[in-house]
């Protein structure tokens, strides 16, 4: 592995994060806690010590003469992935919805093609998969341009569909997430840098939120959707169960305004970043497109929980954007307000009571953190539109008189997904 200098540049006074001062040496680092005390991007640099983890940056293009190599670079550094012959390696690319590669939504297929020859290179059986939010796979798979480039490749391709119960700690228990994901023995995780109307930015460790099966992805907007830390801490939490062993963030065409979807303006940076610690990619990431890191509620919660001390070592050139434009933050449930509202009625899973067996003890309504639930001398009563379910209430009961209910609505979607 070459480590080249990096060219920092350094803030002045205009701008908080940008000047023009090159430091140039063979191995320094960006402190991220320093960043931060000092103020935006006011850093200091400091020689890395081994244990840190590396961000590599390459400048790269979509022509498979300039990308292959570079991906080869990266998945074959100290840091790369260790894969043996006969590995499941999944490939988790950014499949939000089918859109042509120049709209710049999902990850670019010459990126996916590489990834996938270098696993096939080290012996590996391939699976490419994702459970895109808009759409179906097979249409994506088409639109994206990924039927006419990966062909010919002995690759697996299929959305994530069986998911598996993964405890994932507190506060939220066990998630069913994908189990081609967790089954893996190998997960090369390969993101696209897009800005996020709810998130700021979705890069590297918010993309395995895509290991969450088809209606499961709202839901569990909507069961953490009062709070965006709380989402952070979630997305956070299936990252680390998933462990990808390596994250390639594809920035060559990025996304900036209102992304993540059709609302985004394509951006070209030109850019690859990869790494075997994705809370470090996405630091650097932020860094680049002049975004204090700790705005990202992943990074935050990252740091927060331990699974990240912000100590990053970069092997490339980091030019710092100071025009990078970044969405107006809205609600974290998908779509417009109408949307959430009817998701919400309609098609999430709410709780119902079984008053016959509830014994008014009150458990319920006193732990309730939207205070959604009324009782009557008959019983309770939920309030559906206040209702977050989060699904407390059916912890909290003790005696079983609570349970959650598919409404019509989302039974059917939920069979048309899983049919369609
Ligand atoms: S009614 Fe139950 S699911 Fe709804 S917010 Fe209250 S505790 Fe959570
Ligand atoms: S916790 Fe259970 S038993 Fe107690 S009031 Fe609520 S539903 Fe009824």
């Amino acid at each position: 592995m070459i480590n080249r200098c990096i060219n920092i540049k350094l803030p002045d006074e205009r701008h908080p994060i940008s000047s023009i001062t090159d430091v140039q040496s063979p191995l320094f680092t960006l402190d991220a806690a320093a960043l931060k005390a000092a103020g935006l991007f006011k850093g200091k640099l400091q020689k890395a010590p081994a244990a840190m983890s590396t961000v590599m940056i390459r400048k790269a293009a979509y022509n498979e003469e300039v990308l292959r190599p570079i991906v080869f670079e990266m998945l074959e550094s100290n840091e790369g992935p260790t894969i043996d012959t006969g590995d499941r390696v999944l490939i988790k690319p950014n499949f939000l919805a089918p859109a042509a590669p120049e709209k710049a939504l999902t990850t670019h297929p010459l990126l996916l093609k590489a990834a996938a020859e270098f696993a096939l290179a080290n012996g590996a059986r391939v699976q490419i998969s994702d459970s895109p939010a808009m759409g179906s796979f097979s249409k994506l798979w088409k639109k994206g341009g990924y039927e006419e480039i990966l062909k010919g490749l002995d690759v697996t391709v299929k959305p994530f569909e069986e998911t598996i119960a993964v405890d994932v700690g507190e506060p939220f228990g066990s998630i069913d997430i994908a189990k081609d994901a967790m089954e893996a023995d190998v997960v090369i995780n390969l993101a696209k840098l897009k800005t996020h109307t709810q998130m700021m930015l979705t890069l590297g460790v918010k993309n395995l939120f895509g290991s969450i099966v088809g209606l499961k992805k709202p839901e569990w907007h909507m069961r953490t959707g009062v709070d965006r830390q709380m989402f952070g801490r979630l997305i956070v939490s299936i990252f680390q169960a998933v462990g990808p062993a390596y994250t390639i963030l594809d920035g060559i065409l990025a996304m900036e305004g209102q992304g993540p979807g059709r609302s985004g303006t394509p951006r070209e940076l030109g850019l690859l970043m990869g790494g075997k610690n994705a809370h470090a990619v996405d630091h650097v990431a932020c860094l680049q497109v002049g975004l204090d890191p700790d705005t990202l509620e992943t990074h935050r919660n990252a740091r927060e929980m331990g699974v990240y001390d912000g100590r990053v070592h970069i092997n490339g050139d980091l030019k710092i954007l100071d025009d990078f434009q970044f969405p107006e933050l809205g609600s974290l449930t998908m779509g417009p307000d109408y949307m959430g509202r009817f998701m919400r009625r309609f098609v999430i899973q709410q709780p119902v009571a079984d008053n016959k067996a509830c014994k008014l003890c009150g458990e319920c309504w006193k732990y309730c953190p939207a205070k959604a639930i009324s009782y009557t001398d008959r019983g309770i009563s939920f309030n559906t539109d206040t209702c977050i379910r989060c699904y407390c209430c059916l912890e909290v009961c003790p005696h079983a008189a609570i349970r959650a209910k598919k409404p019509i609505a989302g039974r059917v979607v939920a069979w048309l997904t899983k049919n369609r």
